[in-house]
């Protein structure tokens, strides 16, 4: 394990130094506010919102050691957001309630918990981020690793959005050599939803592989995206995509599970885009069934085992070109 890591997990990630050309001020444990002279962009970057998604944990603390020693040179204030810190040091997904279910104050509606606080810590410390940072363009990723495995291994899910999203935006996620996006067509308590709809930024939660223990992450495979994100910090071209073009998907229903009679009747091995037969009963419970329709074939997070009133998973239908992708 490196020794960031490991500082994270002992609380002890105040003490590494870093330049004070970066003005850094640590706005909540876990919650580092920097900002260059002359920025030209407001970056939120954000790893371990679940605690057990270890890769972007990492690969957000190598960014961190590079600022630090001034390998890497930013022309961006960021706002470095290390998520779910008991969960990270219990190796879980979250203590008591699922954090990206929290966000946009839905923490105020939920039982007292860590993960409740710490959402609306989040909250309070991304307001005061932007609140410093004018007219810069606003952009946030917030990066996690999937249970499942999935077809389509690196995609970006853009949460419903009414303000514009410049071409630039979609632009470093093709260079980030994603495989995918993911429009969502409702409103969530997912952090970038929050960001997207607050601050009207720029936002997504990115999904960058399969969710491993500390150490145990190939990272080679988030090199494209760690390039990437180091091009836009530093104000730098994007990397040139050598991947064929992303693939686009809308979320056209969300299952919700209404009841502890609810059952998918999918194998648990399913990956996450499989594309299902048309009249496939794919889930019931005892009022309902839902069967796979020809416009949205696709399955992703599939999950029976969440608790009624929450998804169960979505159907995908081929994405819509107003998103203006690049070729
Ligand atoms: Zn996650």
């Amino acid at each position: 394990m490196q020794p960031l890591t490991d500082s994270l997990l002992a609380h002890a990630l105040r003490d590494l130094p870093l330049p004070d050309a970066l003005q850094p001020r640590w706005l909540a444990e876990g919650v580092l506010h920097l900002t260059p002279p002359e920025p030209q962009r407001a970056l939120v970057l954000s790893a371990g919102i679940h605690g057990n998604e270890t890769a972007p944990i990492e690969l957000l603390l190598g960014l961190l050691a590079d600022l630090a020693a001034g390998r890497l040179a930013s022309r961006t204030a960021l706002l470095l957001v290390f998520g779910n810190l008991p969960a990270m040091r219990a190796n879980r997904r979250y203590l008591h309630h699922d954090m990206n279910r929290l966000f946009g104050g839905r923490h105020r509606q939920s039982p007292p918990s860590d993960e409740a606080a710490r959402a609306a810590e989040i909250e309070c410390t991304t307001e005061a981020f932007f609140a410093t940072t004018g007219d810069l363009p606003r952009w946030h990723l917030d990066m996690h690793t999937a249970i499942r495995g999935s077809r389509l291994p690196q995609f970006a899910l853009v949460p419903h959005h009414r303000h514009p999203y410049p071409q630039a935006f979609f632009d470093l996620l093709a260079a980030g050599e994603l495989d995918a996006l993911v429009q969502h067509t409702a409103p969530g308590g997912t952090y970038s939803h929050y960001v997207s709809e607050t601050f009207h930024a720029q936002s997504c939660t990115l999904e960058l592989g399969k969710a491993r223990p500390f150490g145990d992450n190939d990272l080679a495979q988030f090199a494209a995206i760690d390039r990437a994100i180091r091009a836009l910090v530093g104000g730098e071209p994007l990397p040139t995509r050598q991947k064929p073009p992303l693939q686009v998907f809308e979320v056209a229903e969300s299952i919700i599970k209404g009841d502890e009679s609810f059952t998918l009747h999918l194998p648990p091995e399913t990956e996450n885009f499989t594309r299902l037969p048309a009249g496939y009963t794919l889930a019931s419970q005892q009022d309902r069934h839902w069967t796979i329709g020809e416009a949205a074939p696709y399955i992703l997070f599939p999950n029976a085992n969440v608790a009624p009133g929450l998804r169960a998973g979505m159907l995908l239908s081929p994405g819509t070109p107003r998103l203006s992708l690049p070729e």
